[in-house]
């Protein structure tokens, strides 16, 4: 079985799913090129826990994690299947590599999940576990644990990070507007690094450019690139497939790492 790449995708406002614009062509490229997938194990920003986690329930329901958006958001359902033996499987390489992880039985998947997953796999007949972020323990952790399942994408599994480029919403302008200067710059210092494979760099992202505090007040909605970098391996080949900025604040940017 040829090895998946692993992916970066900004999810966007929850919106994507019913009026996605032009990401969806992107998306869709994605699903379309890639091998099809065992199984997907994507990390989510809008799952933060304690500790590593993942969905083991069977059947993982849909949730409208989201507040006064149209009635129609709240009707979708992305009815994939769980993959509890993956998530075994996630919870195996994690403790190996000394994670204490868990199993929730119970959570479904989130809007960064099913969002970008509604126009990749509109079918919905590809098994989804969704990988939870543990925010208060920043990026070396997140590349940390996507080291660690690395080993999954020659199992055909494709891991996704799903976040969010740059992410400060008090910033974002509803009528649009041009992409705000710091935006740009962090967009660009990203993307230099990742060509460079300066992943200690991004690392340190919140010291080392003045732009990434204000791209990211909070960094949950940064920490699903480093799970990707990480399930990429140490030595990726990076292909930014998409860079527009949404509301002058949000940079949409995706990302793809083949293993070189
Ligand atoms: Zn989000």
């Amino acid at each position: 079985m040829s090895r998946l790449p692993a992916l970066f995708l900004s999810h966007g406002s929850p919106m994507h799913a019913l009026q996605p614009g032009a990401v969806r062509a992107v998306w869709q490229g994605l699903a379309r090129e890639l091998p099809r997938p065992k199984a997907i194990l994507i990390a989510s920003a809008h799952w933060e826990t304690d500790l590593p986690a993942v969905t083991a329930a069977a059947r993982p329901e849909t949730i409208h994690d989201f507040y006064g958006f149209p009635q129609p958001l709240y009707e979708i359902q992305y009815p994939a299947a769980g993959d509890p033996a993956l998530a075994e499987e996630v919870l195996r390489l994690l403790r190996k590599n000394d994670f204490n992880a868990a199993a929730d039985p119970a959570r479904g998947l989130d809007h960064g999940a099913w969002s970008p997953l509604l126009h990749m796999y509109p079918e919905a007949d590809v098994p989804v576990v969704q990988l939870a972020v543990q925010t208060h323990l920043g990026p070396a952790h997140h590349l940390a644990l996507g080291r660690a399942l690395a080993p999954l994408a020659a199992e055909g599994v494709l891991a996704i990070g799903s976040g969010h480029l740059t992410h400060n919403l008090r910033e974002r302008m509803r009528e649009g507007g041009a992409p705000a200067g710091y935006v740009v710059r962090f967009q660009r210092w990203v993307a230099d690094r990742i060509a460079a494979r300066d992943v200690d760099a991004l690392v340190d992202y919140r010291r080392l450019t003045p732009d990434g505090v204000r791209a990211h007040p909070t960094d949950e909605h940064f920490l699903p690139l480093f799970v990707a970098l990480g399930a990429a391996g140490g030595h990726y080949r990076a292909e930014r497939l998409y860079d527009a900025v949404e509301m002058g604040a949000l940079a949409m940017d995706a990302y793809r790492f083949d293993a070189a």
